[in-house]
């Protein structure tokens, strides 16, 4: 079977990462990806011989002068490409539509978009096999997707109800040296609901939740506390066993490994993960408690890497690849190495 052609415009912190899964993947190749500017990042699309393009003809000098080999510009990317994934920032995404839609191609984009830059919004566990054959999806955020995960999971096991959730934001990814705050919590905003609640809505617009959200001076992960009521009486234990089977979660207990913060998951990725990727979400284990037919846990996000698998599954929905959730799911999480243990 021919495999479809894809190309990733924008080789930042999501792009990078999309285009290391997209080459694992046996139904899809890679074709190129656009770099702005020949810098260190650049330099991991060359060493692993990703054919790298150019917005314009303007930015491809610099390429040349500093030494790369240019395959072409974007427009000569979306003429040998049957799909494109956008990860440029935020906003760019919407101003570059125009240019895929002239070449007709498929598009993917992601959460830093607005929700109308796309026919539909993407969330694999929840909606994978109603956005097969969309000609443009939108992979909702990082917290989105975290949020998503684990909101489908639960519905689809016991029903949910009503979702609260406190988001701690991140307050920039490891290399944005320029971003803050360095010394306080920062109210984001300061009156509720946050946009994460919108957004979620984007992709289940029936379900009662309202979420908040600060952002404090940390890089390596988000942290969420989230409160559910089910449509159905659960203990905490059947919460868990739910939670364990379910694909793209890790349920990791404090009590026997130890880890009880975003640094020791991002310390035993740094021992046991390519780039200390944790594309799953991480549930607390011992967080994880029902008081008055509520559910309570807190989870954390690796704001970097969560939304990769869903891009690929995304890829596969706007081009039929795969017909069911099952069918993306066993080939992008075996690909991609996602598993039960940070281990
Ligand atoms: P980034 O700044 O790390 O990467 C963006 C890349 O696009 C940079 O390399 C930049 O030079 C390049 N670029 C800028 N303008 C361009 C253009 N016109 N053409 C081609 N390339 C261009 O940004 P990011 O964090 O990877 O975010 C990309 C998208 O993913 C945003 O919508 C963001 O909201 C979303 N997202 C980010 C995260 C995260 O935590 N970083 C998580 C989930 C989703």
């Amino acid at each position: 079977m021919a495999r479809v052609r894809v190309g990733v415009n924008g080789f930042g912190t999501i792009g990078k990462r999309v285009a290391l899964a997209l080459e694992k993947q046996p139904d899809m190749e890679l074709v190129g990806v656009v770099k702005r500017k020949p810098d260190y990042i650049a330099m991991l699309a060359a060493k692993k011989g990703f054919p790298i393009y150019s917005p314009t003809v303007k930015e491809a000098e610099a390429f040349e002068k500093a030494g790369f080999r240019v395959a072409g510009t974007l427009e000569d990317l979306l003429s040998r490409v049957d799909v494109v994934v956008d990860a440029t920032p935020n906003g760019q995404g919407a101003e570059n539509k125009k240019i895929y839609e002239k070449f007709g191609v498929k598009m993917v984009f992601q959460g830093g978009e607005k929700p109308g830059v796309a026919e539909a919004s993407f969330s694999t566990l929840c909606n994978y096999e109603e956005t097969v054959g969309r000609q443009s999806l939108r992979v909702v955020s990082c917290n989105t997707t975290a949020l998503l995960r684990l909101i489908c999971t639960l519905d689809k096991a016991f029903g949910v109800e009503r979702v609260r959730a406190v988001i701690v934001r991140r307050a920039a990814d490891p290399r944005e040296v320029k971003k803050g705050p360095i010394n306080a919590i920062l109210l984001n905003p300061p009156r509720l609901p946050s946009h994460h609640a919108v957004d979620v809505k984007t992709v289940l617009p029936g379900l009662d939740i309202v979420t908040a959200a600060v952002v404090v001076p940390t890089t390596l992960m988000h942290l969420h506390h989230v409160t559910l009521k089910l449509k159905t009486a659960v203990k905490a234990v059947d919460v868990l066993e739910a939670l364990k089977i379910a694909p793209r979660i890790i349920v990791v207990s404090s009590e026997e490994t130890g880890i009880k913060s975003t640094a020791e998951i991002i310390e035993a990725a740094r021992q046991f993960r390519p780039m200390n990727d944790v594309p799953e979400l991480v549930i607390f284990e011992e967080s994880v408690a029902v008081e008055g037919g509520e559910v309570m846990l807190f989870q954390a996000v690796h704001q970097e890497s969560i939304v990769v698998p869903e891009n690929v599954d995304a890829v596969r929905a706007v081009t039929g690849l795969a017909a069911t959730t099952e069918d993306t799911l066993k080939i992008t999480d075996k690909t991609l190495g996602l598993r039960k243990t940070l281990w």
